[in-house]
Parts: structure tokens; sequence; C-alpha cells
């Protein structure tokens, strides 16, 4: 057999994690070991032993290969929760590029920064005519401390440590004292921070329709078979996904397992987690970004020592160590907040699905528009798919129409409200319904177009929108291409050609001019400030203090509002030419996402999508509530232009404070990428500016590489890795790596 290496680190709760040791695996070993086991090696220059954990394996070494010692033992008793989440870390590092130990924080909690609280408690050890003696005792010699303690816990044989010392003024000195006289005892219990509070299940009254049930059953049925399925519930807004879920967590937790279900932050809220609470009771704990690191620690040991049946939270949660982890659940698959923008730029989706091979556990997605990469994958037998098409309560789908804003301008109405969302509106406000606004302006990146004819100004190489820059140039963000921003439309030669630009306070003035008598809340960014500002908003419109809620994309995620029968998109192309190769995707999400706000009571729903461009596939799919067409357009244009889930596309993002040296050194990438792509014939674009291009004075470059094998961008970004370690004009350069 060959000679074989393992690179070993020593110790995960240490600054120095990233120092890896080589050893020599043992032939007999050779098979079964693999990166995140643990291992007993001898250490240093006495040879202690200890226990490390191995990151990878390699056939060659870079040392005397005399010289490398052997590892001892493979430690099969610690493949604890801690020891998986390992293996999971290596694995992050290999797939996103980055270190060991930005992956190993990924997924453990560092231990030193946090501490837990404990209770501590004092016993009465003697009898009570022993403790009288004693008593008379302590009084004689004038102990008075030590008979006022003596004194309380005869009365109450146990006390809290806290009220002894603060209540009746007790030192630690004279508590150690009694305890040294066999008088008392004390006890110490560690007490975990619940977020929640205590919950008690209660009886849960919700039977599944047969859409529903169907589902469950056909996971529940190869539960045993399958341990590591993949499944895609592709289910409109309101079907019933989420008692899906609860079913399905039931039944693994009937098994001895636990769930982890991730919920986009934003739609993480107080009426979900009582859901579950009322199902799984306290066995239930919730994380998000506002919990203290104290609070998350406490989250991860309760769950690690089996005091926790379900987690939900956001793209973190994922990391929960549970002893025995049964399933994986992902809400909303399709959201961007799934997508780390640290490093390692992971996506929860395809971490969970390694962790859930890994572990043996189930991964559920659920979403009513299904990200491409999902849908391609249940299209190719990856995920197992499972459709619902009615919503549980019998509300029925809303009636979507468009109107083309171009049509508008040239009757002469200037006004950001179409003449018929204007009608419909009065309706609303004369009844005494709801409307919504949704201004759709994610990714508001400075795209020209004509406000005459529609025509966007766009890439000739990469079908994306151009961006203006400041210059008054038209920039790609792809591959760096410029032109001169047009005086007038190349389409139709009309002088309406400029940027889009209107703030959420722009379209509330004039809303407001148009309906003096109207009341109105806005949320966005500006409104929206302080702990509670955005949930204040929301309750305020569900009280009806407001006829119409103007907002950015924070007011389409999950909320129930039954009064709301208008929901108005203002600009539906504002996202659709954000300059990414997702730009129809989103908007399409966001349109279906925003109409489904509509009509959630028993009273039908109205949608009105305006528009430059109302022959676009993405529009017309999300009004006709036609998710599989969309994919069907999207899918073809995805394949021709080599973009993800078609082809793979991996995105470098080079920083530096030096604009000169970022320059230089994305051009020496470029001509490194190209000589060494001439093997692997992969098409490279770039380097061109960031979107943003400049964040706090850190100029930002990227340069695309597209392959159809995912495995080669990942050789090549290994060999790019290793070149800008070794090569010193990268020294002041960070670079990152962003898969598809
Ligand atoms: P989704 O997660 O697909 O958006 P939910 O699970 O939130 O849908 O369900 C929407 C609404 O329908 C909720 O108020 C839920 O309580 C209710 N619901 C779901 N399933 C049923 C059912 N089988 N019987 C009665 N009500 C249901
Ligand atoms: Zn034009
Ligand atoms: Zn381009």
């Amino acid at each position: 057999m060959q000679e074989c290496y393992a690179d070993v680190i020593v110790d995960i709760s240490s600054e120095k994690l990233d120092r890896v040791f080589q050893y020599r695996v043992p032939e007999e070993q050779q098979e079964l070991l693999e990166p995140g086991m643990m291992v007993e090696i001898p250490f240093g220059r006495g040879n202690r032993i200890i226990t490390g954990i191995v990151t990878g394996i390699t056939g060659h070494t870079d040392y005397d290969p005399a010289k490398i010692k052997s590892i001892l033992r493979v430690k099969t008793d610690g493949i604890g929760s801690e020891s998986r989440l390992i293996g999971l870390a290596a694995w992050i590092r290999d797939r996103y590029g980055s270190t060991m130990i930005q992956a190993l924080k990924t997924v453990i909690p560092v231990k030193k920064t946090v501490k837990s609280r404990s209770q501590k408690t004092l016993h009465l050890k003697l009898d009570q005519e022993e403790g009288q003696k004693r008593l008379e005792l302590f009084r004689k010699k004038h102990q008075t401390a030590r008979a006022r303690l003596l004194e309380a816990l005869l009365e109450e044989p146990v006390l809290p440590y806290g009220l002894v010392t603060e209540k009746l003024n007790i030192t630690g000195t004279v508590i150690r004292a009694l305890e040294a006289q066999e008088v008392l005892y004390c006890t110490e219990e560690q007490v975990y921070r619940n977020p929640i509070g205590s919950q008690s299940a209660g009886a849960y009254t919700i039977t599944l329709n047969e859409e529903q049930q169907a589902i469950a059953d056909g996971i529940i049925e190869e539960w045993q078979e399958q341990p590591n399925g993949r499944y895609l519930i592709h289910g409109v807004t309101g079907s019933g996904k989420t008692e899906v879920y609860m079913e399905l967590i039931a039944h693994a937790v009937s098994c001895g397992q636990q769930a982890i279900v991730l919920i986009p932050e934003i739609a993480l809220t107080y009426q979900t987690v009582l859901r579950f609470c009322k199902r799984f009771g306290d066995r239930v704990s919730v994380m998000n970004s506002r919990l203290s690191a104290g609070e998350r620690y406490d989250q991860f040991e309760r769950a690690k020592q089996g005091k926790l049946d379900v987690m939900i939270g956001p793209r973190s949660a994922l990391f929960t160590p549970f002893p025995n982890l049964g399933i994986i659940i992902i809400d909303e698959e399709h959201e961007p907040a799934y997508q780390s923008e640290t490093m390692p730029r992971y996506h929860a989706r395809e971490v969970a699905a390694q962790r859930g091979k890994m572990e043996g556990a189930k991964l559920v997605l659920g979403s009513a528009t299904p990200s491409l990469e999902a849908y391609y994958g249940a299209k190719n037998g990856y995920y197992r798919l499972f459709t619902m098409e009615k919503r549980a309560k019998d509300a029925v789908l809303p009636e979507v129409s468009i109107v083309d804003l171009r049509e508008e301008l040239r009757e002469g109405n200037r006004s950001i409200l179409s003449r018929r969302l204007q009608k419909l509106m009065a309706e609303r406000l004369e009844t005494g319904q709801q409307t919504m606004l949704f201004l759709n302006r994610r990714g508001y990146a400075g795209f020209i177009s004509c406000r005459s004819c529609g025509h966007v100004m766009k890439c000739p190489h990469c079908d994306v929108s151009l961006s203006l820059h400041n210059n008054g140039k038209l920039v790609c963000h792809y591959c760096g291409y410029e032109e001169d921003k047009p005086k007038i439309c190349p389409g139709c030669g009309s002088g309406f050609i400029r940027s889009f630009k209107a703030g959420t306070q722009q379209v509330e003035e004039s809303v407001q001019k148009e309906f003096p008598m109207a009341r109105i809340l806005r949320m966005d960014l500006d409104t929206t400030k302080g702990k509670e500002g955005h949930a204040r908003i929301l309750a305020a419109f569900a009280n009806h203090d407001a006829d119409i809620l103007i907002g950015t994309q924070m007011i389409v995620k999950g909320h129930d509002f039954p009064d709301v029968t208008l929901v108005g998109v203002l600009a539906a192309d504002l996202s659709l030419h954000i300059a990414d190769y997702r730009a129809a995707e989103r908007t399409f999400q966001l349109l279906t996402q925003a109409a489904g706000r509509a009509g959630r009571g028993t009273l039908r729903g109205e949608v009105v999508i305006q528009t430059y461009d109302p022959l676009h596939y993405s529009i017309q799919a999300a009004a006709a509530q036609d998710y599989t067409g969309f994919y069907e357009q999207e899918i073809l244009y995805r394949s021709l232009a080599g973009y993800p889930p078609a082809g793979n596309l991996v995105a470098v993002h080079c920083s530096c404070e030096d604009e000169q040296q970022l320059q230089m050194a994305c051009d020496y990438l470029k001509k490194f990428i190209v000589q060494i792509s001439e093997r692997y014939r992969l098409s490279v674009l770039g380097p061109a500016d960031e979107m943003i291009a400049k964040i706090q004075d850190v100029h930002r470059m990227v340069i695309y590489l597209k392959h159809e094998n995912l495995k080669v961008l990942i050789a090549v970004k290994n060999k790019i890795e290793q070149y800008t370690r070794i090569n010193r004009g990268f020294q002041t350069v960070t670079i990152q790596f962003e898969v598809n």
C-alpha cells in the first residue's frame, strides 16, 4: 500500500487552530480514516499522547518522511456531535475556500467568550436536634454570622446561595467554614438561558388535509430506507407547508431524533415560533441574531445534552450540535439570506445536504417559488418533488393584472400610481379594506432605462444590465465592459432615458397628495430603526391604525393581514435590471410573494403590477402564478449563458486599500488563471469593479470563472489559493471565493 499522511489539528478552542501537523497513517487505518475523525497522537518532544482532529488526508508530505510520527489510534469512542461538525467544517473549507479556522468558527461557537450561569444552593446537613446544639455553641462564641445562617437553615433546610449572601449578608468565608464543619453542603447546577421562556405543549388541533397528509406519508414511509433522503415541497403561500414540517418533526421525535428548522430571520415572527411551541413545548428553542453570545452557547449546550428536540433559527442554527439529528428543514429555501456574506461564503442549502449525508439526516426544502437550483435538482432526481396547489384554508388566490407604465406616460399620467391602481385604492378606502404598496427596490444600482419604450441598457457580452457610475459611464459588473451614457434612447430615439429613482418616502408623499384623508404607514430602513421598529409597524397595520402600508421587500414576507385585499407593485422592473444573472428569478419571487399578501382572509384579493416591461416572462409568469412556465424560460437562459445551475460559476472577490495594487494583483491573477485554464478550458470574465466598487475605502474587484463541471472550478480555486498564498503581490490583497 501507498504511504498516506493525515493533517491533524490539536486544539479547537485555541488561536493556533489553523496550525496543522502531519502524521503518518498506519496501513491498517488507511481505509477507515476520514477527515473529522479524532485520533490519538504522540505530540511534542516528550511524545505526550493527546487527541487531535484529522482535517485532511494526502498521499504526499512536505517534510522529511523519516521524521514524521505515526498516528497511534483512531478514537472511535469520541464520535460525538462535535467531531461530526468538525468533519463538516473540513468539507466547508474545501468547498468554499477558506481557512480551517474560519470554517471551524462558523461551525462551532467559540468557547472562551462565554460563561454559563450556574445556580448554587445550600443544604443543611444536620438534623434539628444537632442543629439546635450547634446553634447554641455559635451564639455562645458570639459567632453571629454563623448563627444567623444556621438559624435560617433550621427553618428552611434548602436555601439559594444568592439569597444567603444578599439577603442575610453572609460572606463566602462563613459559608465555606460551615461547609468544613459539615453543618451544610453546597450544590451547583447549570442554568441555561432560554430565549423563549417556558412554554408547555397544548393539545394540538389541526388535522392535515389530504394534500398535506400525502406528502408527510410519502416522506415518513421511506424514513428508514432513505436516512438521508432529500425533498422539495413546492407549495403556494398559505398551502400549509409549516403543518407538514411539524408532522415530520413529530415523527423524528418519536424515533428519538432531533430537528433543525431554518427560517429566514425576517420571517421568524413570534407567531411562527409560537406554533412550534404549542406543538413541541419547551423542547423547542430559537436562535436569532439578537441573542447574546452566551445565550447562543447555552442553546447549543442544551442541544448537545439532549434537552431539546427542535431548533428554529436563521442560517447559523444549521450547526446545532444535536446528538441524533434526524431532519433539517429549510423554509423559504429560495431566500438570499441563506447565502453567507462572510468567509466562508457557504450556502445553507448545500451545507445542509452535506450534513444530512454525513449524519444520516433528511433534508426538506420548502418554497412557493423554489430557487432555480432546487427545482433543477428536483428535475434531475437530486430532490424528490412534492407539490401543493391549494391554500389550506380554502382562501382563493388573488386576481392579478399588469399595467404598462409606458402607456400611462403616453396618456399623460406622470403619477407614480397608474389609473387602475388609483381607482382600486379609492374603492378600498371607501369600504375600509386595506392596501399594501410595494416598492421593489432590491438592488437599485443605477440602471438606465427608457421611460417611453422600456429599453434597458445592457452589456453586449453578459446579458445583464449596465450600471451608471458617477463619471457618467455605464459599466458591466461581470466583465468590466464600459460605454458612455446615451442621451437619447437607442431603441426609440426618445429623450426620456434615465435612471429610475424613487424612494418609499417620495411614494408616501405622492400617495398622500392623491388621497389626503388616507392614513399611511411607511416601512423602510428609516422607520424600522430600533429593536422592535419592524414589529411595531406591522402591529399597527394589523390593528387598522392605517389604511395603506408602503414598503420595500420587508413587507412581503410571511405576515398575514386578513383585511388586505389590494397589493400594488409600483415598478416591477426595478429588480429585473439589477446587474446579476439572478435578476429575473428574484423578480419573479418578489412579485409572487407580494401577490401572496393579498386576500389571505375570506375576501378575494386583487394585485396590480406596474411595469415598463409587461411582456417579460418573469412578470407574465408571476401574474399567472405559473412557476413551471417561469422555470422553463429561465433555465433555458441559464444554460445558454452558462450560468448556474446549468453551469457553474465561481466569483473571486479581491479587495485592497490601494487601488493600483489591487488592479495589478488582479491583472496578474487573470494571467495566471488564463495560463492554467487552457488545460481546464474554463472561461474567465473580468477583472471588473464590484457592484459596490469601494466600501470604507477598500477597493473591490471581481473575476468570474465559468465551467460546466464544479469539480474543475474547485480544482482551479485550490490552485489560485496556493498561488496567492506564496506570491508577495497578494500580501495586502484579501481574496474570497464565492461558489455559484
Ligand atoms: P405555508 O407555510 O405554506 O405558507 P402555513 O403552514 O403557514 O402555510 O398555513 C397557512 C394557514 O393555514 C395557517 O394559518 C395554518 O394554521 C392554516 N392551516 C394549514 N393547514 C391547515 C389544516 N390542515 N387545517 C386547517 N388550517 C390549516
Ligand atoms: Zn426608448
Ligand atoms: Zn459584461
